[in-house]
Parts: structure tokens; C-alpha cells; sequence
């Protein structure tokens, strides 16, 4: 692995304090985020950072990322992670909870102005969905210093561990564990699907998972937290703005449905003999699909597991995962509520036992109002750019923060809509107005 812009400058000079801004410089020549043209500085290092970071856990015949917690591709990122944290001259350091922090100024001043996001994926997830939010955070650490500006509050870099849940089955421990939202005890019983625990996952990729726990010390540094992320939607696309300001994150959950029948041979069973929990599973789905339309939500049956999983077997269990998100509470638990209520009619009917568990749940989160409005008024200082805010069905660990920090969102415009996919996608051009949109309000933030 490289460093960063040896020749094409992503890494400065190594300096304890961004230098002295010129006092000749008339303000104006501070562009808004989605503006024309910008000096080179942020996009060079931009692609420098991608260029290398885009191999990292990809897997060749889906062309999509396996970028799990723990695993030796993560392992990789947070190596990646590390390097530009020292290339750039940042205190470096791993919190108790394997979180990744890149400091500018003393980290025990208070205050500090925060951005990043995660660098772990979804099973074959596409390239954006969490590193544009930490690569951003370099390169606009990077144009900053283009810029020549001085903070008068310490920043921070950060890469929040296992967002995504994909290996545990839980989003978001990285940050639930700092902000209390999960305990060591919760945590320790985190299971993969190979049957590793997360103490065992942890320990082996070099974390002492004894140290995980609650850390308002570390939280209470922080002054603000500012998450860039590609848009997981189209709103952007369609309203044809780069950028986006967030307003909140629908109330999201997971639950389980257990569908348990009678295993036996699938050809010598008669039908009106069978107990196959498949049918309905099957009826489930269709149901969730229903209840979602009906109420302007979504719910997906995304993930399914079946006993003894033969071609040649009427399954004894069928285990289907089922995700739900709505603009409001009210919406969501009538939504799930309808759905479990269908599958217990389902399941009376074909005599197969049904057990639903909710898994996790996350509540609505109205992201601080004030640190909303005053990006707001950073990105449209020098122009009437209007930046769009949008709610989305997408959590985040802004979100799991957003109660003990002020917290806010910036999106980057995707066009296809699509995310958790290899066909994810920004372009560069938008991905630049991103880092550019998040330097100016980092900038906009440290300098009072
Ligand atoms: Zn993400």
C-alpha cells in the first residue's frame, strides 16, 4: 500500500496546526459546495484514496464488497484507515470499542468538530456506502489545508466498526457500544454465521474484547458530528442537486420469523399430509409486501434460512428475516403488527408453529435542528444555493449518536438510486461536491 499523493500532493506536511489563513484573501473566494469549479487539491487526494481503497475486500465474480467486521478485509481498511491518519500528521488512535479516530489539535480540549463514517460493507455491497463518507473526510481534511485556513476547534477523523451488521447481525456496534445503546454483555453474545462470536472475532483480528463498553468521556468531546454518505435513494438525482442536507432517519427494525413444520420426503409425502413451513413463509412475504404499499412504508424479507435445506426435503424450519422502516412510528408498528398478524393466520392454516422476535429496532431520529440550519447557511453562504433536505429509510451511526451529540447528514447525489449493491454509484464530479460541501462546513463549524 502506497502513501497518498507522493507526487500529486494528498500528503502535506506533516503540521501539529493548519497554518494562518492570508488576511488579504477577500471571502468571496470561498465557493459554495455545488458550485463550478475548485482548486485540485480535494479531488487529486480523492482519487488517490479511492484508487487504493478499491480493491480492498472486493470480490471478483460478484464485483461487489465483503468488507465484514473483524475479517481480514476489514483488517485491510482499517490498515488503509491508519496510513492516512499518519500520512497527514493526525494522532492516531483505536478507541475501547475498535472505532478508528484521526485527530487535528488536542483531543482532550473539547468540543472537536467530528466527520466520518464506516468502511465495512454488506454482503457484495457497492464501493460508496460508508467509505465516500471517510475518504471525503480526508480529502477534505486535505482542502482544507489547500485552503490555508485556521481551526479554532480540534477535528476529528473517524471509522466507526461494523456499521453494517453484516457478519453479527447487529448495526451499528461500533457506535452503539460508545453511546451506551449496547452493553459488553449484549455484544458478547453476538454470533456470526459460522458460529465466531464477536469476542472471538475481535480478539483475533488484535481487539481486546474486554475493553468494549460505554464511553461518554470520548463522546463528550465532541461538539459536533458531521456524516457525508452516498444517498441511498434517488431524491437527489431527481431534484438534480449534488448535495443534501439530511432532516431524519425513519424508525427501523429487524424481526424474526420462525416457521416451524415437519421435515419429510418430497416425493413419497402426500400433500394433505404435509406440514411445510415454506407455504407460509411464502404467503408472508406477499403479506409484508401489502402492508408496506398500504401504508406508505417499506418491508423486506431480504434473508432466509431453511431446515434441512434439501432439494429433496419438505423443510422442517423456515427462519425469513424481515426489515421495516416508515417515515414515523405510528406507521411502522402498524405495518409490522399487520404482517405478524397475517403470518399467524398463515401459519395456523398449514398447522406450523410461528415464533417472531424482534432482533433490534431503532427509533426515529430527528437530526439537531440548529446544527441542520447552520449547515444550511454554510452552504449556501456566498450564493441563494438552496441545499435539499431529505428524510431517509437508511440507519446510520450518525443516527445511533444523534442523542448524546448534535449530529447531522450530508448526501451525495446517486443516480441509479441503488445502494447495498455492486451498481451503488456516484459520480467523481458529485463525489468532489461532496468533499468540497463537507470542507466548507467543517471550516464553517471550526473556525468560530
Ligand atoms: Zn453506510
Amino acid at each position: 500500500m502506497t502513501l497518498p499523493g507522493d507526487e500529486r500532493g494528498g500528503a502535506r506536511p506533516v503540521r501539529d496546526e493548519l497554518s494562518v489563513p492570508d488576511p488579504t484573501a477577500p471571502r468571496g473566494d470561498r465557493r459554495p459546495a455545488a458550485a463550478g469549479p475548485r482548486p485540485a487539491a480535494a479531488r487529486a487526494s480523492f482519487q488517490d484514496m479511492w484508487r487504493e481503497l478499491s480493491p480492498i475486500g472486493r470480490h471478483a465474480d460478484s464485483g461487489g464488497y465483503r468488507r465484514y467486521a473483524w475479517t481480514a478485509a476489514d483488517t485491510d481498511c482499517r490498515a488503509w484507515f491508519r496510513t492516512q491518519a499518519e500520512a497527514r500528521g493526525l494522532t492516531y488512535e483505536v478507541d475501547r470499542n475498535g472505532n478508528q479516530w484521526a485527530w487535528l489539535g488536542d483531543p482532550a480540549a473539547g468540543d472537536a468538530v467530528v466527520t466520518g463514517s464506516h468502511l465495512d460493507s454488506v454482503p457484495d455491497g457497492g464501493a460508496f456506502d460508508g467509505p465516500l463518507g471517510v475518504v471525503s473526510s480526508f480529502a477534505a481534511l486535505d482542502e482544507l489545508r489547500a485552503r490555508d485556513v485556521t481551526l479554532g476547534r480540534p477535528l476529528a477523523l473517524v471509522n466507526f466498526g461494523d456499521e453494517e451488521g453484516a457478519r453479527f447481525g447487529l448495526a451499528c456496534v461500533g457506535s452503539r457500544l460508545t453511546a451506551g445503546r449496547l452493553t459488553r454483555e449484549q455484544a458478547h453474545r453476538l454470533t456470526d454465521g459460522d458460529g465466531v462470536t464477536l469476542p472471538q472475532a475481535m480478539e483475533a483480528a488484535g481487539h481486546d474484547p474486554d475493553a468494549i463498553g460505554a464511553d461518554p468521556e470520548r463522546l463528550a468531546r465532541i461538539g459536533a458530528f458531521v456524516e457525508l454518505h452516498v444517498e441511498q435513494g434517488r431524491a437527489l438525482d431527481l431534484s438534480g442537486d449534488r448535495v443534501g442536507l439530511a432532516s431524519a432517519i425513519w424508525p427501523h427494525g429487524r424481526w424474526r420469523f420462525d416457521f416451524r413444520g415437519e421435515a419429510n420426503h418430497a416425493g413419497t409425502t402426500r400433500l394433505v399430509d404435509r406440514r411445510d413451513p415454506m407455504l407460509p413463509y411464502a404467503e408472508t412475504v406477499l403479506a409484508a409486501r401489502r402492508e408496506a404499499r398500504f401504508a406508505g412504508a417499506v418491508a423486506t424479507f431480504g434473508k432466509i434460512s431453511v431446515e434441512p435445506n434439501g432439494v429433496n426435503a419438505i423443510p422442517s424450519l423456515v427462519r425469513g428475516w424481515l426489515d421495516s422502516r416508515a417515515a414515523d412510528q405510528a406507521t411502522l408498528d402498524t405495518v409490522v403488527t399487520g404482517v405478524e398478524q397475517a403470518a399467524r393466520e398463515y401459519a395456523g392454516a398449514h398447522g406450523i408453529d410461528l415464533d417472531v422476535v424482534r432482533e433490534s429496532f431503532t427509533p426515529v431520529v430527528e437530526f439537531d435542528h440548529a446544527l441542520r440550519d447552520e449547515l444550511g447557511r454554510i452552504l449556501g453562504t456566498d450564493t441563494d444555493l438552496k441545499v435539499p433536505v431529505l428524510g431517509t429509510g437508511a440507519g446510520h451511526d450518525a443516527g445511533i449518536l444523534s442523542g448524546t451529540v448534535p449530529t447531522a447528514m450530508l448526501f451525495v447525489r446517486n443516480p441509479t438510486g441503488v445502494s447495498h449493491s455492486p451498481a451503488e454509484f456516484a459520480a467523481e464530479d458529485d463525489c468532489v461536491a461532496g468533499v468540497h460541501a463537507l470542507a466548507d462546513v467543517l471550516e464553517g463549524l471550526a473556525r468560530r
